[in-house]
């Protein structure tokens, strides 16, 4: 099979590309980025890596012409980008997604689209259901906007699918593992990590009393490769993640016990790291019945066992 991958140069789009190698499958990559998170596979017979961005359109066209399955992956993402430069989180999010699915439409090419748990946003309502509410806060805060475009991708695909495309919506919880993000950037994981090995105190921005769910990269993969290979999850929008929740003080305090260190904690105000345009979620959990039956994926590796091997990549990295 020929699968394109949008974004495959990016965290979760490595994954995707090594593991369709592994199976055997003829694997493209269009991604603006950094190669540096698919180097290893450069040389591979069956890689094809494009240095471009989606919103090339011929060569876009070129691609999804000759593919079998479509991975949608290329988006920013990152809560620093959320508040410092939304307009390229909402146009490449919502702009470059319509491309895509305008493309495959074309040609009626399967898209997996790559969406996200913050589409919940605040939601009270735990854990979150696939068809639960999205209640997000006012659009003076850019925090939402991610939340927002990604909530649009969505809703382009269903309009595509109502006229015949074949899609299915994923969205992740807080997948870790890695190759995440660089150290300081990006996620509380890496975060806490750069922090950590530097000796600083561990920056928990409000009490620490707010709780995310961690999905280990190998157990969001298997269940991303499931939704582009069973017919059963066409026209669906899955979970995929872990749910055992976590505060983000127990956390801190597990990354400290993995790392065997004694850096203090100390807890933040939220607007002295983000500003203004920033509001946290305070809980965020899913449900996970439809990945179990659908994409047949129960996740596995429990959250000391990913930190382990997490903070061992980061702590073999060249300096
Ligand atoms: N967080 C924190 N300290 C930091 C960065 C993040 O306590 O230095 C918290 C943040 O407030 C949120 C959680 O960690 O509650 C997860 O944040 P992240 O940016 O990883 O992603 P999110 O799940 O909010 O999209």
């Amino acid at each position: 099979m020929k699968v394109l991958i949008t974004g495959g140069s990016g965290f979760l789009g490595s994954h995707l590309v090594d593991a369709f190698l592994k199976r055997g499958d003829e694997v493209t990559i269009i991604d603006t980025g950094s190669d540096l998170k698919i180097r290893h596979a450069l040389s591979h017979p069956k890689l094809h890596y494009v240095k471009d961005s989606i919103f090339n359109l011929v060569l876009l066209e070129s691609l999804i012409l000759k593919a079998d399955l479509i991975y949608h992956m290329a988006a920013v993402v990152g809560v620093e980008h959320y508040v410092e430069d939304p307009y390229k989180v909402l146009n490449v999010n919502v702009n470059g997604t319509q491309r895509v699915l305008e493309l495959a439409f074309k040609y009626n090419k399967k898209v997996v689209f790559t969406s996200t748990s913050e589409v919940y946003g605040r939601n009270p309502k735990i854990p979150f259901k696939e068809d639960d509410d999205r209640v997000l806060g006012s659009t003076r805060i850019d925090r939402w906007c991610y939340s927002t475009s990604k909530a649009c991708g969505e809703h382009f695909c269903f309009a595509y699918h109502k006229m015949g495309l074949p899609v299915v919506v994923v969205r992740y919880f807080n997948v870790y593992g890695p190759r995440l993000d660089k150290l300081d950037v990006g996620r509380v994981i890496t975060i806490f990590l750069g922090q950590i090995l530097r000796g600083e105190p561990i920056t928990v921005i409000g009490d620490g009393s707010q709780t995310r769910c961690f999905t280990y990269i190998s157990d969001a993969i298997k269940a991303t490769m499931n939704a582009g290979l069973k017919k059963e999850a066409v026209g669906k929008i899955v979970n995929i993640g872990n749910d055992k929740e976590y505060t983000i003080l127990e956390l801190a305090e597990t990354m400290k016990k993995v790392c065997k260190v004694k850096n203090k904690i100390v807890f933040v105000n939220q607007e002295k790291i983000y500003g203004k345009s920033y509001e946290d979620v305070p809980r965020r959990v899913p449900n996970i019945t439809l990945q179990k039956k659908i994409l047949g994926v129960t996740p596995k590796v429990k959250l000391e066992e990913g930190l382990r091997e997490t903070i061992a990549w980061f702590k073999n990295l060249p300096k």
